[in-house]
């Protein structure tokens, strides 16, 4: 829920905040206090970037690489280090590389281990870690491991506002925050189990805890498959995994064929928003079909267990506390019961739940069903504030939320950049509206 303690115009000036008229933001009184804790404490560059996970390093290399004076805070593939198990193997291949310049691929960097691809695909999270470390070395980009508690509209910049006070100020700012914001539990299901005996799959990545307890998984999509697998290693006593369809299929996904409207992408970014209601649909269609339709074929021998048991068809309609037991009545009548419940039930982008954007950004930002209305520039209706990653596939498809449109994302929001550089000086930020075309 936000928190908008109204402030008036006076004080902030008097606090040196001096905001553009149309976007005068209310703040909550923590984050005015730590922006004015040390007001000496500000730096400038000409464009921030906000996380530093694929779609962050990508842009940065492409700033790099135009001469664009920028600077990145986040923590390097925070996501993928706190957010993702270890052991976790991706449904990508090596063909979805980082580079804009498209130098330093995964290719590349298999060279440089003599490996080919077919020996190290499926690749595994550490992996893809390693080639984003050597990724980064390559292309020198340094980054602050801080994270921005808040963003301030001042006149034609942005103000990004850290917890130790310190400011970095900017006329673009990128926020590549990418997942960890957005994890979706189904509000139906929240309030059916105790906080400290359940989570997300997106904060329960860490599984020496769960050895000899019983489990309960709640989805039936790769996740919710390779937490089931991953936890049984790890030496659950059992897992139960129960979702609301037939069990998909465990066949390869065949992603090649994304690449190709990928680099569409990139020479002509509004392609995707043009495409006709049905043909954006088919598009999206084929690409669920890829990845949730399928389940990947080496997860098949690793659920087949007698400690493994699937409720295809099932949802979870009661259930009761019994001192630490959770007993859980499914609607076919079946009735378990554990220690444990895990939420594999994906993502759904909510800008409200973006903390650093709650008081001072969101009165401003034009928004549709939760996501960021976004120009062809991946720019928001506040100049000078662009959104990119799973944020962004409403108006640039499902591609976005997936490390192979880092590449192309780079290209065309650098550009945007550049552009707006290049051009003479902004006036203070005032709403823009983005039209759909
Ligand atoms: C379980 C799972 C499996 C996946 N498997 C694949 C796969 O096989 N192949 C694939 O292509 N994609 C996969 N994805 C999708 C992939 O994770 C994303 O496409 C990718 O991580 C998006 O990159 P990003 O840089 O936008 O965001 P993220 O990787 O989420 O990184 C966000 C960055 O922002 C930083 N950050 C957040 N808030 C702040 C703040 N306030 N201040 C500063 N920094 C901040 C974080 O620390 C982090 O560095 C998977 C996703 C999940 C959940």
């Amino acid at each position: 829920m936000s928190r908008r303690n109204d402030i008036s115009r006076r004080e902030l000036l008097s606090y040196g905040l001096a905001l553009g008229g149309a976007l005068l933001p209310a703040f909550g009184s923590q984050v005015l206090a730590d922006a004015t804790a040390n007001p000496f404490r500000e730096s400038s560059t000409d464009l921030l970037i906000v996380g530093a996970g694929p779609f962050g390093l990508a842009l940065a290399a492409y700033a790099q690489h135009n001469g664009i004076n920028h600077r990145v805070v986040g923590v390097p593939m925070g996501f993928w280090r706190d957010n993702m198990p270890d052991g976790m193997l991706l449904r990508s291949t090596c063909d979805w590389s980082l580079d804009p310049m498209g130098i330093h691929s995964i290719d590349a960097y298999l060279n440089t281990l003599g490996k080919r691809c077919r020996e190290v695909e499926p690749l595994s999270r550490g992996f893809y870690l390693d080639y984003a470390s050597w990724f980064k070395e390559q292309k020198a980009i340094e980054s602050v491991d801080q994270k921005v508690s808040a963003l301030i509209p001042d006149g034609t910049d942005l103000v990004a506002v850290f917890s130790d006070g310190r400011r970095i100020r900017s006329r673009n700012v990128v926020v590549a925050i990418g997942f960890a914001n957005f994890y979706h539990i189904p509000p139906r299901l929240s309030p059916m189990f105790p906080v400290e005996q359940s989570g997300h799959t997106c904060n329960l990545v860490d599984f020496r805890r769960l050895r000899d307890r019983r489990v309960l998984i709640i989805g039936g999509r790769q996740s919710a498959f390779e937490w089931t697998a991953l936890i049984r290693e790890a030496g659950a006593e059992a897992v139960h995994t129960s979702y609301r369809h037939d069990t998909p299929l465990f066949e390869t996904s065949h992603w090649g064929w994304v690449n190709g409207i990928v680099d569409q992408m990139s020479t002509d970014p509004g392609w995707y928003r043009r495409l006709p209601p049905a043909e954006k649909e088919q598009l999206n269609r084929r690409f669920w079909e890829e990845g949730r339709q399928k389940l990947e074929p080496w997860l098949a021998s690793r659920i087949d267990y007698p400690n493994i048991h699937l409720y295809p068809n099932t949802e979870v309609v009661h259930t009761h506390q019994r001192n630490q037991d959770i007993e859980i009545t499914l609607n076919s009548g079946e009735i378990l019961t554990v220690d444990e419940v895990i939420f594999a039930t994906g993502y759904r982008v909510d800008m409200q739940r973006v903390p650093f954007l709650e008081n001072s950004i969101m009165p401003g930002l034009e928004i549709q069903d939760g996501y960021p209305k976004l120009d062809i520039g991946f720019q928001t209706s506040i100049p000078g504030l662009f959104i990119t990653s799973l944020a962004a596939t409403r108006d640039f498809g499902s591609f976005l939320g997936f490390t192979v449109s880092a590449r192309a994302q780079a290209e065309i929001i650098g550009d945007a950049i550049q552009a707006r550089l290049e051009s003479p000086q902004a006036r203070p930020i005032k709403r823009l509206s983005i039209s759909e075309s």
